[in-house]
């Protein structure tokens, strides 16, 4: 059990979990298990300081089969080729789970974005462009934000990489509203975390009004959340980020503090709630738990400790395999992110669409479609898990391995 897994064989295991239940053949199993293509680009900056960093920028394709590979960019100290890999095969899943024309894959580039000044980042990502920009395209690969990447960020991709190819926003989702992006886009990550929890708690006997709910991390999509819960009538008793983390037992003012994350970035400095630490959230007396920050903060060492009913996966792998399998058999309902996260592409995809045509939705029409697609995908994976009778997890994997496979045995060439 103590065995220590890299992020790529975490993932792969839940895929063989995944794979065994609906009896995968040896063969295929290999091709989507292994990327498609890997790329590592050498970023040289000149700092504000007058000397040059060389930062390492990744991407990695992981499936390609369902369409264009799809997946967003962070910037982070911590990544490099395997939580890459390990999160691109995830998008691989989610986009198939879903059902939206899409593949999977992921980038990112090693820094500390929170260290650096608007002109070094824009530097290093148009650098990043330039570099990565030969791997993708419109109909091949389409980056988005993740982790520390936003707009801004997207918007000097989509200028870099239309220098060099001519006016293309499609290349890029996840952008500003008057260069091409989506109303709806930016909260929509959130609004379909808000939407699977709703889904999952009525199915558990949970009553979203007055449930107490604690979040960890409120960045863009754990601010979100909690601002689309708290309209469903949850209370937001406990969230957190980086500086540190606030309690209220009966609620924390959701509105006020969203406004405060929006324009400080950081919760600190909120002035109300008492103190709590992001250790102390994980395992809070609570209904519903949303790690909705980075990956491996559920673990063997905490998994026992957590005490709500309910945990949503905002995040990326919130749950190492070993703390899933704990909270499995402790009876805890685990929301899977492929799931529970996948409003974020979805609506990327109908960026892109709108991009491709040329012409903008409304956000109404935004909306009611995320939602649609959000409760078909909760059904099928409902569907499956009562029908074999296993975790929410598994039943999901099964029917995004399942609609790859199909189309990579139809397409063929090997
Ligand atoms: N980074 C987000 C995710 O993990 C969004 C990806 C996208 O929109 O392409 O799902």
């Amino acid at each position: 059990m103590a065995e220590k897994l890299n992020n790529y064989e975490n993932t792969n295991r839940l895929f063989d979990k995944a794979a065994d239940v609906i009896e995968l053949d040896a063969d295929i199993r290999k091709i989507l298990k292994t990327p498609f293509r890997e790329v590592k680009v050498e970023l040289p900056v000149r700092m504000d300081d007058g000397h040059i960093e060389v930062f390492l920028g990744y991407r990695v394709q992981h499936n390609g089969a369902r369409g264009p590979m799809k997946g967003g960019l962070r910037f982070h100290p911590e990544v490099d080729f395997d939580e890459v890999r390990s999160l691109a095969s995830l998008m691989t899943w989610k986009t198939a789970l879903v059902n939206v024309p899409f593949g999977g894959a992921k980038g990112g580039i090693t820094c500390d974005p929170w260290q650096m000044s608007q002109r070094e980042l824009e530097v290093l990502t148009r650098r990043f462009t330039s570099r990565m920009g030969l791997a993708w395209g419109l109909h091949r690969d389409i980056p988005a934000p993740d982790v520390n990447t936003n707009a801004q960020v997207m918007a000097w991709i989509m200028d870099q990489y239309s220098q060099r190819y001519g006016y293309t926003p499609g290349i890029v989702t996840g952008k500003p509203l008057g260069l091409g992006g989506s109303p709806g886009r930016e909260a929509a990550t959130g609004k379909g975390v808000s939407i699977a929890t709703r889904e999952a708690a009525r199915d558990f006997d949970i009553d979203l009004k007055g449930a107490r709910v604690a979040i960890q991390g409120f960045g863009n999509v754990g601010s979100y959340t909690g601002k689309f819960l708290h309209e469903m009538g949850a209370q937001i008793v406990a969230v957190s980020d980086a500086s540190g983390g606030l309690f209220a037992g009966d609620g924390l003012p959701v509105t006020e503090l969203f406004d405060h994350t929006y324009e400080h970035r950081t919760i600190e400095g909120f002035g109300q709630g008492e103190a709590l630490s992001n250790e102390e959230l994980i395992t809070l007396d609570c209904d519903i738990l949303i790690p909705a920050a980075l990956g491996g903060v559920i673990t063997q060492e905490n998994a026992n400790d957590v005490r709500a009913k309910m945990v949503v996966e905002a995040a990326n792998s919130p749950i190492t395999t070993i703390g899933d399998a704990i909270l499995n058999d402790r009876g805890v309902i685990v929301v899977p992110d492929i799931f529970a996260n996948a409003g974020g592409v979805t609506v990327s995809y109908f960026e892109w669409v709108q991009n491709i045509q040329a012409m903008t939705w409304e956000e109404d029409d935004v909306n009611q479609q995320l939602e649609r697609i959000m409760v078909k995908a909760y059904r099928d994976v409902t569907d499956v898990m009562k029908q074999q009778s296993v975790p929410m997890r598994t039943a999901a994997f099964t029917i995004a391995i399942q609609r790859v496979a199909d189309t990579e045995k139809m397409r063929g060439g090997f």
